[in-house]
């Protein structure tokens, strides 16, 4: 397999933009009416995730190491749509029609050969994974809520019982859906694993928001909802690690890390946790008083707010990181960020210029329409010690 051919053949295609998913798909559909009902009503989103996942998966398709664990978690998650081995050929021919149709000429028998092959591997790999996963998860779990505290008009903080233990580890995310819309978007369980197998989810309503509005607006105690398997390792914390952390959070952003500082506490570790936690205005903080008792009860943990707009680029929420680098220097530690893109893009940016390495920058934005894969550099240094 041509790796370097795959990946200019894939650039050649995705410059047509949204023609491309809306070849494929309606190649896809009218080959195979059936799978229809598995995408949402309303395509707009999904024709971006597909383009990105397909993007992301030839694009790395030459490491193989990484991809296969990606993949088989892909696999095992895309049970939660109901999607069986026998659908995953009839993806492949509306791909390759789809790549035909815009490689017109360039299209050659050694490319068709390529992304066989390429496709073959990707697909066995995740129906294996899917199989497999069938012996450990049910493809989603039902889960009746709880708890539903409404902290402010966009915010609600959900306590949810899945019906079996739901097995996740801090800083990972768990996919969510409500049984009256059919779609699936991430959220970020904002504790450790507890004994009762209860999870916390901290919602914020985004405008028009399919899920997330069902959820906060939309939802009462008593109700169902559906979870799926957790995916990701880019907020977690590595077995047994001791060095200590640095957490920058800002809105939701708090969930994923307040689940790392349960985790700390669980673990009796001994590392030394500071937290910055930002908002853009004081009533923006919905979870003092929690927040308040972890500092109250563990020694190592020290809390900072910091509130209010970056005042030089207005809409940037960077005061958090700035506010961290102007009190300290945290080069020895390891630092864990979550909130906006906007807010994680800024704060990776400001931490690199001040000399932070990439492999101590731990990090994950909400406002991703599709979870990508990403690999630990072997090299980089982990948690289980000082970074220098
Ligand atoms: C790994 C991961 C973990 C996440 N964890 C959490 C969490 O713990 N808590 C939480 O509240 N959210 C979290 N999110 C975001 C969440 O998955 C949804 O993207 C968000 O709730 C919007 O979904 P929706 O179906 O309501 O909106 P959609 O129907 O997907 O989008 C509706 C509109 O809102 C816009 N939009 C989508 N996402 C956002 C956003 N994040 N901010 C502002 N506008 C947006 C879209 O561009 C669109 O215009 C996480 C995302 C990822 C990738």
């Amino acid at each position: 397999m041509d790796a370097a051919r795959l990946k200019q053949s894939w650039s050649q295609v995705a410059a047509y933009g949204d023609q491309v998913p809306l070849y494929f798909y309606s190649t896809l559909f009218l080959a195979y009416p059936e799978v229809r009902q598995m995408f949402p009503a309303n395509m707009a989103g999904q024709r971006d995730r597909l383009v990105s996942a397909l993007g992301h998966i030839v694009s790395h398709v030459d490491q193989v190491d990484g991809l296969v664990g990606f993949l088989q978690d892909l696999g095992a998650d895309h049970r939660k749509f109901a999607v069986r081995a026998e659908h995953y050929p009839a993806v492949g021919e509306a791909l390759l029609a789809t790549l035909r149709h815009f490689l017109g000429e360039a299209w050659t028998e050694e490319l068709e050969q390529d992304w066989t092959a390429a496709y073959g591997l990707v697909s066995q790999v995740m129906i294996d994974a899917a199989q497999a996963a069938e012996a450990v998860n049910p493809p989603w779990w039902v889960a009746e809520i709880l708890g539903h505290e409404r902290r402010s008009f966009d915010l609600a903080v959900l306590t949810v019982r899945p019906q079996y233990l739901l097995p996740f580890t801090p800083g990972q995310s768990i996919g969510v859906s409500h049984p009256a819309v059919r779609a699936w978007r991430y959220y970020s369980p904002a504790n450790a694993p507890r004994g009762d197998g209860t999870l916390e989810l901290h919602v914020r309503a985004a405008p028009g928001g399919a899920v997330s509005s069902r959820l906060v607006y939309g939802c009462a105690v008593g109700d169902q909802i559906h979870l799926a398997a957790p995916v990701g390792d880019r907020l977690t914390l590595r077995p047994a690690g001791s060095a200590d952390l640095l957490l920058l959070a800002s809105g939701t952003g708090w969930a994923p890390l307040k689940a790392l500082v349960e985790q700390v506490a669980a673990e009796n570790s001994r590392r030394r946790v500071d937290l910055y936690v930002g908002a853009r205005s004081p009533g923006e903080f919905y979870d003092n008083d929690t927040i308040e008792k972890l500092a109250a009860s563990y020694p190592w943990l020290a809390v900072t707010y910091v509130v209010g707009l970056h005042l030089q680029q207005p809409g940037e929420f960077g005061q958090v990181v700035d506010r961290a680098l102007a009190d300290g220097d945290w080069r020895s530690r390891h630092v864990y960020i979550c909130g906006s893109d906007e807010m994680v893009s800024y704060s990776v940016a400001a931490l690199t210029r001040a000399g932070y390495q990439a492999g101590q920058l731990h990090h994950e934005g909400f406002g991703k329409h599709w979870y990508g894969p990403t690999w630990r550099d072997s090299t980089a240094p982990d948690d289980s010690g000082g970074v220098r």
